[in-house]
Order: structure tokens, then C-alpha cells, then sequence
């Protein structure tokens, strides 16, 4: 088919989007309207950690649809708990919360937050809700994970925000000490900042953060939708600085592709009661039975070092191009790195590489001067050399216009 005579008009208009309809996806490549394959570094923004129609993910939803789609969220189901019981048997979390995207996780986590802090009143005897978040944070896109997301404008485009969100500067803990006031209640963030520009917490930071929150009686809440299940080569990212956190969100690689999203708490902090949370798609079987088969292969022996050996690899190759093209280095954890590329010409790559023949090459840039990678987690070395060579091809294309 052409692709004019698509219908692209039916949807409403939200963003930019390439005249492309891609029809099929299989590991790490996308196939377009065209027959046209491109070598796919977005993977549907982070969320395909084993890669596009991984088999376990087919068996998965195929099985559970055929034994139980939805008993609705009023009851437990075989999936749900199963799926409940390994996060918490290998996170430092006692309870489970499932959802079906990663704002509707983190808010799940801001409500707990402020039920906690209706529960744990300050010295006035008043309730606490403040939240202290970080600029260039990503957060979502409901209204109070916009408004608890630092992202520049955000704080206008749909004011009123939602109140009570206070902004620190990341790996900067005066920033943060300073926010702190008697109604806060926690402090929320991204163990590497995704969106912003893939910017990781240090260790110290992430390490001083968890004494201050102690200290004041605040929570400390990490947002992993994107770098949660396995993407900075840990299961978890808060895994990294040696802490545990009061709350994590995740989303993203927790459905390997497929809607869901999850809310884990420590037993102290688990305060909702009947009426305060709920949704009707939470912890369906369909959903839960594919989160189970991904988690089970990220916990398959040398798949968490393979990440880690691959993230080492990309690294290397990354930091040989800004050698060879002059650029500004290079930054990240596992198998979530960016490029920094010294100038504004990340949107010019992004085009050049897609439209390259007779394979594109498909990749992201959260700011114009940088690139953002983020694989499948089972992407092979030479997957990564192939991204590399094309990525080189397109540099020496914008080097010779200048
Ligand atoms: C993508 C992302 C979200 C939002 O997830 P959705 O599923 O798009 O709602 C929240 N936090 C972080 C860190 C993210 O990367």
C-alpha cells in the first residue's frame, strides 16, 4: 500500500510523526509499509527489553488468552500473584501495585505518598503532601505526573498544576535539603534521569539522599520506569548505589512491550485502605502472565552480566566516534547511553539515519545535541557494530554539509 491512502488524518494530531506505517517487528529490526527494515535503537522508547515479538512474550499472551483474559481486578488471579511474589522476592519491596502505564505508577506512588503523609502528621499536627522532584525530571503525562515532572514549559501548558511539587537540582543535595519544609512528605526521582538526557544520580548523591529522607522522616520514592528490569545492567537501578528506597515505580520493560506498569512499597509505607486505589485493567491476567515471562528472562543466569557486558561495548564504540567526529563524549549506564554530540544536530542524524537505503537506521534525541540509545537487552555485538558503521556513515554526511 502507498501511504497516502492511509487514513492517517482519522488520528488526532499530537506530534511529528515520519510518513512510515510500520507493520511487523521481530528482535531488533522494524519492517515499514514498504518492506523497508530498519535497525531499531528506540524499541518502543525503552519498552522492548528482550526486542520486538520476543517468543516468550508470544507463548505468554497466547496461553493466558486462551485460559483467562480479565476476572476482573476484584479478585485475585494465578498471574497477578505469581508475578507479585518474584518482584518482591527479588527487590527490597514488600507489596505490589499493578497498572497499566507509568503515569498511572507514579501516581498510584504520589497518592501513597500522601495518604503516608496524612497517616505520619508533622509536629503541628498537620498532614504532610509536599513532594520534592528534580528539574528535567520525566515523570508522565497526567496532570500530577506532569506536574511533578521538571521538564521546561510543563510547569504553563495545562495550569493550573497540580500543587505541592517542588523542584531540586539533581546530584545536588543542598538543592534538595534546602525544599525541605514541615509539610514534605517525600522525595521522588529517576536513578538516570531518561528523558532529560540520560543523566544517572551518582552513588553519593543517590546514598546521601537516603540519610537525609531517614533523618527528616520523609520518603524516598524512585521512579524506574525506565530504568528499572534489567535496562542499567541491574535489575534495578537503585541496585546500583547500594540503597534501598521506601517506593519504586515501574513500567516500560516490565510488559517487554505490552501495557503494565507496577507500583512496589515497603510493608511500613503499604497505608492504602479499600476505596483508595484500584483501577479496572490492574493486575489482569493477560498483562501480569507476559510480565512474569520477562522478568523470568531477565533473571535467566548471564543475562543481567550479558547487559552489562554489551552496555561496556556500546560505551567503547561510542567513546571511538567522539574520538573520530570530534564530539563531547558520552554518558550512561547499561544499555541506557547517550551521545553527547557538542552541537544541535541530533534531530539532522535522527532523519539521516532513518532515511539511509536500503535499511534505516532508527534513534532518538531527547535534546538536540545528544543521542539516546536503547537497545533490546539481548541486542548482539554485532547489532551494535551495525548501528555503529551507519551511525558513522550519517557523521561524515553532516560533517561534509557543514
Ligand atoms: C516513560 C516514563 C514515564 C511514563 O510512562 P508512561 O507509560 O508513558 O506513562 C514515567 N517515568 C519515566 C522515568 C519514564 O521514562
Amino acid at each position: 500500500m502507498e501511504f497516502s491512502q492511509y487514513d492517517t488524518d482519522a488520528l488526532l494530531y499530537i506530534t511529528n510523526r515520519p510518513p512510515l506505517v510500520f507493520t511487523e517487528g521481530q528482535g531488533m529490526w522494524l519492517t515499514d509499509h514498504t518492506g523497508k527494515r530498519y535497525l531499531d535503537y528506540l524499541q518502543g522508547w525503552a519498552v522492548n527489553c528482550l526486542g520486538h515479538s520476543p517468543q516468550c512474550v508470544q507463548d505468554a499472551l497466547t496461553a493466558q488468552a486462551k485460559k483467562l483474559i480479565n476476572p476482573s481486578p476484584a479478585f485475585y488471579n494465578e498471574p497477578m500473584v505469581s508475578l507479585a511474589s518474584a518482584l518482591t522476592a527479588n527487590s527490597c519491596f514488600d507489596r505490589v501495585f499493578f497498572a497499566n502505564s507509568g503515569a498511572e505508577a507514579n501516581e498510584s506512588a504520589i497518592k501513597l505518598a500522601r495518604k503516608w503523609g496524612q497517616k505520619t502528621p508533622n509536629e503541628k499536627g498537620e498532614s504532610r503532601h509536599e513532594i520534592i522532584t528534580f528539574d528535567h525530571s520525566f515523570h508522565g503525562r497526567t496532570l500530577a505526573t506532569m506536574s511533578a515532572s521538571g521538564k521546561p514549559g510543563w510547569d504553563k501548558i495545562f495550569a493550573p498544576q497540580v500543587s505541592g511539587f517542588h523542584k531540586a537540582d539533581l546530584n545536588d543535595i543542598a538543592t534538595v535539603e534546602n525544599l525541605i519544609t514541615d509539610r514534605t512528605v517525600a522525595v521522588m526521582l529517576e536513578p538516570v534521569q531518561g528523558e532529560g538526557g540520560v543523566i544517572p544520580a551518582s552513588r553519593e548523591f543517590m546514598q546521601a539522599l537516603r540519610k537525609l529522607t531517614k533523618e527528616r522522616k520523609l520518603l524516598l520514592i524512585v521512579d524506574e520506569v525506565q530504568s528499572g528490569m534489567g535496562r542499567t545492567g541491574e535489575l534495578f537501578a537503585y541496585q546500583l548505589s547500594g540503597i534501598e528506597p521506601d517506593i519504586m515505580t515501574l513500567g516500560k520493560g516490565i510488559g517487554g512491550g505490552v501495557p503494565l506498569s507496577a507500583m512496589l512499597c515497603k510493608e511500613e509505607v503499604a497505608c492504602f485502605e479499600p476505596g483508595d486505589q484500584g483501577g479496572t485493567y490492574n493486575g489482569n491476567p493477560l498483562m501480569t502472565a507476559v510480565g512474569g515471562a520477562v522478568l523470568k528472562a531477565l533473571l535467566e543466569p548471564g543475562f543481567l552480566p550479558g547487559v552489562r557486558e554489551k552496555g561496556d561495548y556500546l560505551r567503547g564504540e561510542l567513546l571511538k566516534l567522539t574520538d573520530r567526529f570530534g564530539l563531547a563524549g558520552e554518558r550512561g549506564k547499561g544499555l541506557l547511553r547517550a551521545l553527547k554530540l557538542g552541537r544541535a544536530i541530533g534531530p539532522q542524524i535522527v532523519e539521516l539515519a532513518r532515511d539511509m537505503e536500503p535499511v534505516g537506521l532508527l534513534l532518538n534525541s531527547p535534546r538536540p545535541d545528544l543521542l539516546r540509545f536503547m537497545p533490546a537487552l539481548n541486542v548482539s555485538t554485532e547489532e551494535i557494530d551495525q548501528m555503529i558503521a551507519m551511525l558513522a556513515e550519517v557523521l561524515e554526511k553532516v560533517e561534509k554539509q557543514g
